[in-house]
């Protein structure tokens, strides 16, 4: 996949449109709303600094949040653009719209080398529907158009695709970002012609969920190591007892034409041989949902095929982890989607450390390792072993659909080379 980039585009005097995930957690704190977290904003300035060096005047785009088609002054990106001030070095105007005139007018200002940050999109419902009409207000204040939102690049929206398609028909190109440039190299190019052995690992809660990814992932892996609360599903599909943990029994036959396919193209498909697990106690509280509340008590490590009727499953077991990381020990590239128990709670997240922990010494060894999004970032952030991976992926929902295979829109609009 060779798309288009930010060093290849010509920006000189032109107004970039550029579509950031400036989606930072906050929080209201004497009467303002403050960042907490600007890895996001920070993770964009390498595009940035690249864009305003070539003259490019900058039209940044970005959400915040759910508002759901309202503005909503909590959700504002002020901060955003007073924080990127901050962290560049240099002035960076804000605008309280996203389109019209007032927008268009601060656009039309902007010199060679210049910035500005619109107001959250979200604030417009025609973001989220895609409006061709709200598209072609945004693609009004812009050139060109580059999208470095990887997180947000599984949606079509306006901001995301829409405006793309507007600025490409009027002769404008469309390219990726730095950030989205890395996304697609290594959740795509790199796994094109994977180092072998090529070890998966693939955890979460449901088989549902993640069964795209396992039957793309089938055709290129060594190895799938599964843990997570959709192994359950497996043993349930074997005839095991699987006491209270989380099956989905509609997908038991799923789990068996997965472990067929892998017999048949001869890919070592291991499920877990022990897990932690602990019953649950009635708590006497309700949910937001009006359910009762179980808390897990008296872990504890199942040897048995069968997991007793007053248990749940919450991690994988010792002997598992220790199986794994002998599995990873030996990869030369590793893809890592999903945790291997609810590692949330220490007492369930011993396998997930464990797998972790081996990711990271296979990684110090030569082995290229892959952290797909979400919960699996989470836990190796978690472990403090970050900078100990190749790459982690800023995208969730993103990243599971980009290793299904399924085109995303915010990457589909983009120019090829
Ligand atoms: P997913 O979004 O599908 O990757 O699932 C991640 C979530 O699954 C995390 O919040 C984990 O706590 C949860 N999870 C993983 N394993 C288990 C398990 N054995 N029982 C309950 N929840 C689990």
């Amino acid at each position: 996949m060779a798309k288009l980039t930010v060093r290849d585009l010509e920006v000189t005097g032109k107004r970039v449109f550029l579509r950031v995930d400036y989606n930072v957690p906050m929080e209201e704190k004497g009467g303002r709303m403050v960042i907490n977290d600007d890895t996001r904003i920070r993770e964009t300035l390498p595009t940035l600094k690249l864009l305003l060096e070539k003259g490019g005047r900058l039209v940044l785009a970005a959400h915040l949040g759910r508002p759901d088609g309202k503005r909503e002054a909590s959700l504002s990106l002020k901060p955003v653009s007073e924080k990127l001030a901050e962290l560049l070095g240099r002035p960076v105007q804000f605008v309280d719209q996203c389109v019209g005139e007032k927008a268009e007018a601060a656009a039309n200002a902007l010199k060679d080398g210049e910035l500005l940050l619109l107001e959250n999109v979200r604030f417009h419902a025609e973001e989220e529907e895609n409006d061709p009409v709200f598209s072609a207000q945004l693609a009004r204040l812009a050139d060109v158009y580059v999208n470095d939102a990887f997180g947000a690049a599984h949606r079509a929206h306006a901001s995301t695709c829409g405006v793309a398609r507007i600025l490409s028909a009027w002769g404008g190109r469309c390219a990726a970002g730095l950030l989205m440039e890395r996304e697609l190299k290594f959740l795509g190019d790199e796994l094109e012609e994977p180092a072998r052995p090529f070890v998966v690992i693939l955890g979460g809660a449901k088989v549902s969920d993640k069964i795209k990814v396992i039957d793309r992932l089938l055709e290129k892996a060594n190895t799938i190591l599964i843990g997570g609360a959709m192994a359950y599903t497996f043993k349930l599909a074997h005839g095991n007892q699987t006491g209270k943990s989380l099956v989905e029994p509609e997908h038991i036959h799923t789990a068996l034409d997965a472990e067929s396919k892998a017999k048949e193209l001869k890919v070592q498909f291991l499920i877990p041989s022990d897990n932690v697990v602990a019953e649950l106690k009635d708590t006497g509280k309700l949910n937001k949902k009006g359910k009762p509340v179980f808390e897990p008590v008296n872990p504890r490590v199942n040897t048995a095929a069968d997991i007793p009727a007053d248990c749940e499953g919450f991690d994988i077991g010792p002997e598992t982890a220790k199986r794994y990381a002998e599995v990873i020990a030996g990869a030369k590239t590793i893809l890592w989607n999903g945790p291997m128990g609810m590692f949330e709670d220490p007492r369930f997240g011993e396998g997930t450390l464990a797998v972790a922990k081996a990711v990271a010494a296979a990684t110090a060894n030569g082995a290229k390792s892959i952290i797909g999004g979400g919960d699996s970032v989470k836990a190796i952030n978690k472990a403090k072993l970050g900078s100990q991976v190749t790459f982690m992926s800023t995208g969730g929902g993103a990243s599971l659909e980009f290793l299904e295979g399924t085109p995303l829109p915010g990457v589909s609009c983009l120019d090829e080379r």
